[in-house]
């Protein structure tokens, strides 16, 4: 992983090199790993997301007139438009950047123009969220250009204009999870969202000989390809069909009583995927691995033949990573394609991932990348030039 003062410094210079800007500002915000609770963040459910230390920085510095630029370590192709003129029209890797900014025009937040370069050091649709990384170091960036203070009324934006850019601009549907840790994850913690009540807190995590190991298997998801928005009729179907406001408020025999069979298993994930959250949350704090290597198991065969998202490479690389040592292994993210996440013992970390190795080729699959998910902290924007300090708190 190339460190952040490697990015940072990457994206002052090529603001200065592509634009002859001198940055004022660096964003930065996180990707993501869900260790629990998959697809019930639109159901009102729980979910247990840690922020990545590998993050998107955004090198910005403030204009005029207007006009914005932008350009990208990770795309060809530089944007250019006016502040008054952006729509929900942008297309390509545009609709997360320049849609950000978009949705903060909109809410009154950001009114000028800016030169922008992204670095980004989260892989790009792996499932680990490159989408929400981008979105909310864009808008931090911007808001930081606009000489604004990051309090929470400003993090809870970031989080609406994040969503917003990418429902209503990238047209994937998210249910809000990604945005929220890449915004408001702490260092050394999971975040533990509820999306009935909107509250979140941090939950420390005391991984003591452990650690998170995400496994990408390479196999691209691709969220506006339908299966993600037909899952999410279903869960809507479910609970409109039992005459409740959502999945988070039915019991497990309400939903057995469902005379579609199919929205019945998807219903049945959803329902038991949220009960399997807050168990987590008390194995985390306890140390209880075999309590974690059930719960991930049993969310993993969930997914895998009740929800129907997983694919045969998730498939092989969880069952590699348990015979070969982890605790618990679990598809995490979206599905069809996308990562694993792993817990396990800091020595079995190499064995575990050679193991998936050679199970990959054995199989005739594509390698896949390993990462090591130390949880980090969420989107925080730093004054320029260094010298000058004004870090927005965190
Ligand atoms: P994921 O969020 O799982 O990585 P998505 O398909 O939701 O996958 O989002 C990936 C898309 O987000 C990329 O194809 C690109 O359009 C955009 N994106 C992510 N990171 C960057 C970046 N650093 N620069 C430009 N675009 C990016
Ligand atoms: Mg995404």
């Amino acid at each position: 992983m190339l460190e952040p003062t490697d990015l940072t410094a990457r994206a002052i210079e090529a603001l200065r090199t592509t634009f002859g800007a001198e940055a004022t500002v660096v964003g930065r915000a996180p990707g993501r790993v869900n260790l629990i609770g998959e697809h019930t963040d639109y159901n009102a459910g729980l979910v247990l997301p840690v922020a990545l230390p590998h993050a998107t920085y955004a090198a910005a510095a403030p204009r005029t007139d207007g006009v914005i630029r932008i350009t990208s370590g990770q795309e060809p192709e530089p944007f250019t438009g006016h502040i008054d003129e952006l729509g929900p029209e942008i297309e390509g890797w545009a609709a997360y950047v320049a849609g950000v900014l978009w949705t903060l025009r909109e809410a009154g937040l950001v009114t000028d123009g800016l030169d922008m370069h992204l670095e980004s050091s989260v892989p790009l649709g792996a499932g680990l969220s490159s989408s929400a990384s981008v979105e909310c170091a864009t808008a931090v960036a911007a808001l930081g250009v606009a000489g604004r203070t990051l309090d929470e009324d400003l993090q809870r934006a970031v989080v609406a204009a994040g969503i917003r850019a990418e429902t209503e601009v990238a047209k994937a549907p998210t249910g809000g999870m990604d945005q929220s840790v890449a915004v408001f994850a702490e260092a050394g913690g999971a975040l533990l969202i509820d999306f009935d009540s909107g509250a979140h807190r941090n939950v420390p995590l005391a991984l003591g000989e452990r650690t998170i190991l995400v496994t990408d298997t390479r196999v691209k998801h691709q969220l506006t390809d339908g299966g993600y928005a037909s899952r999410r009729a279903q869960c809507e179907k479910a609970a409109a069909d039992l005459g409740l406001r959502s999945l988070r408020e039915a019991t497990l025999d309400q939903v057995e009583s469902l005379g579609d069979e199919v929205v019945r298993r998807r219903a049945r994930h959803i329902v038991t995927e949220i009960a399997r959250v807050e168990p987590t949350v008390s194995a985390l704090g306890s140390g209880d691995w075999a309590a974690i290597g059930d719960l991930f198991a049993a969310s993993h065969a969930s997914m895998r033949d009740d929800f129907e998202i997983s694919v045969p490479e998730l498939d092989l690389a969880v069952a590699t990573a348990v015979g070969a040592g982890a605790d618990g292994a679990r598809m995490t993210g979206g599905g069809f394609g996308g990562s694993i996440v792993s817990i396990l013992p800091l020595d079995a970390v190499d064995s575990v991932s050679a193991a998936i190795d050679k199970a990959f080729a054995e199989a005739g699959y594509g390698a896949p990348g390993h990462l090591i998910a130390s949880p980090s902290a969420g989107a925080m924007f730093t004054e320029l030039p260094f010298d000058k300090l004004r870090t927005s708190p965190r």
